[in-house]
């Protein structure tokens, strides 16, 4: 399969890793839109949120487990952040392997609610 995130996770590509353990990887973004811009995945490939199985769900828990302890390390633990799942056309999804974005380190600029 021709997945970047799923070659990352084997070390086939270089990435920036924050956060790691048995079943999920984070690594800075390449392209940030934001100071910290963090993605989270599971070192499973599962395409996106829809496609989401309750079999899949240590990863799906611990995937949002890996969010405090990200960030506390990148010192945004106080200010805030934002997560973001992106899924299919209209939302602009881009890597076909779940991935969760953290963003702040700014104030956010959009909020929905
Ligand atoms: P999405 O639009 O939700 O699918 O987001 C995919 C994100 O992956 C984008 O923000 C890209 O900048 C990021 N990305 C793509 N390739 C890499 C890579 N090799 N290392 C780190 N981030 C990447
Ligand atoms: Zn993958």
């Amino acid at each position: 399969m021709d997945c970047i995130f799923c070659k990352i996770i084997e070390g086939q590509i270089d990435a920036k890793k924050v956060f790691e353990n048995d079943l999920v990887l984070a690594f800075d973004n390449i392209k940030p839109v934001h100071p910290v811009h963090v993605l989270i995945i599971p070192k499973k490939h599962i395409d996106n949120v829809q496609a989401a199985v309750s079999g899949d769900k240590d990863w799906l828990a611990e995937m949002m487990l890996a969010v405090a302890p990200i960030a506390a390390k990148k010192g945004i633990d106080k200010t805030g952040y934002r997560l973001i799942v992106n899924f299919g056309k209209d939302s602009g999804q881009s890597v076909e392997h779940l991935h969760i974005h953290l963003v702040g380190g700014e104030e956010l600029p959009f909020a929905t609610g």
